[in-house]
C-alpha cells in the first residue's frame, strides 16, 4: 500500500467503487480500503433490483423538502438507472442487466385505490408515466392470484449483482484505482502539516495519508468513524433462492420478468434469475445477519413464497443468505461531510443505483465540480440509541410497530 494518496475511499460496494472508478478516470490518486473482500457488504448479496424512485410517498417528500428539492430528488432516481446502463456498457460488464421494468403489487384493496392518485402525481411534479394494472390484467404480468393490482414502472432494471460489483472493481482498477481488499480502516484522523489539512488512515495493512476521505462503508460502518457510524440504522434482509425452475412455470410466475415487490412496509420483494430460479427476499429477521437470523429467515420467507405462489409447494429452495441494508432514521440517502470526511449513505432498498450514482456523484464534487446533489442540502438526522449500528436491542420494536401498521393499514 502505498504511504499517500490524493483520495482514500472506505468501502468497497457500489458507493466507493463507483467513487474510485470515477476519480481515477479523472487522474485522481485513489486508494480504496475493504475490510473483507471487495463487494462484501449489501452490494454483493442484494436482489438485483436497479429501481426509480425514492422510499418515500412523493406528498411526504414535498412537504418535508419542498418541491424544487425532490424534483431534483427524483431526476437522480431517474438519472441513476440510465448511469448503472451506461457503465455496464461503457465497461463491458457481463451481468444480464435489462430493462425489465418493475412492479409494485397491492395487498389491500386501498393499496390499489392509492394508486392512481400516486401515479398522477409522480406524472404532475416529475414528469414520468407509471402504469396501474387493474386486478383483471394483472396475470399478464404475475402468476399470483393474491394481489388487487399493481403498479408499474418501465425504466426500471434488474441485473446480477455480483457480478456488476466484480465489474465496476475491474472498471476502477483497470482505471488507475488502487484496490486493497483485507484491509480494515482502524481510525481516521484530521491532522496539519505545513498548514495544510491532511487525513491520516490507520489500517490494518499500515498507515495511509490522504487529502480526502470518502466514507462509503453503508451499513457495515465500524467504530472507525463513530460520527458516520451514530447515524446509521443496520436493517437486516434476507433471500430465499429456488432450484431451476422448468421454462413454462417460471413463465408462468413472471411473465414479463418484472422486478417485482410488495405495498406492505415488511415487504416481499422477488425475480426470476437469468437462470430461471425464483429469486425471493423480505426483511424476515430485521436484525442483521447472523447464522440464527439466516436459518429462521429461510422459513419464513419459504412460507412467504408459498403464499404468493402456491404453485412452488414442493418445490426446493437452494440458497439463503442475508445482508445488512444501510437505513437512516428519515429513510432517505444523504451525502455532504462530517468531520471533514465526504460520505454517501441511506440507499436502503434502493442502494444498486442509488449508491453508484453516489458514489460517482461524490467524485466529481472531490473533483471541484459545483455541489448540486440534492441529498447533500438535507439534514442528516442521527439514529436514535437502541437502533443505531453497534447497539440494535430496539430493532424488534420497531419490526413489530411497522408488523402493526401493516395489519392496521
Ligand atoms: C438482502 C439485501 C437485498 C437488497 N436488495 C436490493 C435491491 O434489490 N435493489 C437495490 O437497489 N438495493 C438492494 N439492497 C440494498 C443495496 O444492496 C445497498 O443499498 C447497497 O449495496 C449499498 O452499497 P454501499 O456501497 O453503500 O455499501 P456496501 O455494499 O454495504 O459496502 C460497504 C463496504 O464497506 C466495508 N467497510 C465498512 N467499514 C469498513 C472499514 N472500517 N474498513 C474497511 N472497509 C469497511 C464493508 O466491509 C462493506 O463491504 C439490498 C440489500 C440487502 C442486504
Amino acid at each position: 500500500m502505498p504511504e499517500s494518496t490524493d483520495v482514500a475511499v472506505v468501502g468497497g460496494g457500489f458507493c466507493g467503487l463507483a467513487a474510485a472508478r470515477a476519480l481515477a478516470k479523472r487522474g485522481v490518486k485513489t486508494v480504496l480500503l475493504e475490510a473483507e473482500k471487495l463487494g462484501w457488504g449489501a452490494s454483493c448479496r442484494n436482489g438485483g433490483m436497479v429501481l426509480t424512485g425514492l422510499k418515500l410517498p412523493v406528498p411526504t417528500l414535498i412537504s418535508r423538502y419542498g418541491r424544487e428539492l425532490v424534483q431534483k430528488m427524483y431526476a437522480a432516481s431517474l438519472d441513476s438507472i440510465e448511469l448503472v446502463e451506461q457503465i455496464v456498457k461503457e465497461e463491458g460488464i457481463d451481468c444480464s442487466f435489462s430493462r425489465c421494468g418493475h412492479l409494485e403489487v397491492a395487498c389491500k384493496q386501498a393499496h390499489f385505490d392509492a394508486y392512481a392518485e400516486s401515479a398522477a402525481r409522480i406524472k404532475e411534479e416529475f414528469g414520468h408515466e407509471l402504469r396501474i394494472v387493474p386486478r383483471g390484467e394483472l396475470r399478464s404480468e404475475i402468476g399470483s392470484e393474491i394481489y388487487f393490482g399493481g403498479m408499474l414502472d418501465e425504466t426500471s432494471a434488474g441485473l446480477n449483482p455480483a457480478r456488476y460489483v466484480a465489474g465496476l472493481a475491474k472498471a476502477a482498477a483497470r482505471a488507475g484505482a488502487c484496490l486493497y481488499d483485507g484491509t480494515l480502516v482502524t481510525s481516521v484522523k484530521p491532522e496539519r502539516t505545513n498548514g495544510s489539512r491532511k487525513f491520516r488512515v490507520e489500517t490494518s495493512r499500515g498507515t495511509l495519508t490522504a487529502r480526502e476521505v470518502l466514507l462509503a462503508s453503508g451499513a457495515y460502518t465500524t467504530s472507525a468513524t463513530p460520527a458516520l457510524r451514530k447515524k446509521v440504522i443496520p436493517i437486516g434482509s434476507y433471500i430465499i433462492a429456488t432450484e431451476v425452475l422448468p421454462p413454462d412455470l417460471a413463465r408462468e410466475l413472471s411473465p414479463r420478468n418484472r422486478m417485482i415487490y410488495d405495498s406492505k412496509h415488511f415487504l416481499y420483494y422477488y425475480r426470476l434469475t437469468p437462470d430461471d430460479r425464483m429469486l425471493f427476499g423480505g426483511r424476515a429477521a430485521f436484525f442483521p445477519e447472523s447464522e440464527n437470523t439466516v436459518r429462521e429467515s429461510a422459513e419464513l420467507l419459504r412460507r412467504g413464497l408459498v403464499e404468493v405462489y402456491p404453485q412452488l409447494r414442493e418445490t426446493k429452495v437452494e440458497f439463503v443468505w442475508g445482508g445488512t441494508l444501510d437505513f437512516t432514521f428519515d429513510v432517505m440517502p444523504h451525502s455532504g461531510k462530517l468531520e471533514a470526511m465526504h460520505f454517501g449513505l441511506g440507499f436502503a432498498g434502493h442502494g444498486v443505483a442509488a449508491a453508484t450514482w453516489m458514489g460517482t456523484k461524490l467524485a466529481g464534487v472531490i473533483c471541484g465540480d459545483a455541489d448540486d446533489n440534492p441529498f447533500s442540502k438535507i439534514v442528516f438526522p442521527g439514529a436514535p440509541p437502541g437502533l443505531r449500528s453497534g447497539n440494535t436491542w430496539a430493532l424488534p420494536l420497531a419490526g413489530m410497530y411497522y408488523r402493526v401498521l401493516d395489519w392496521l393499514t
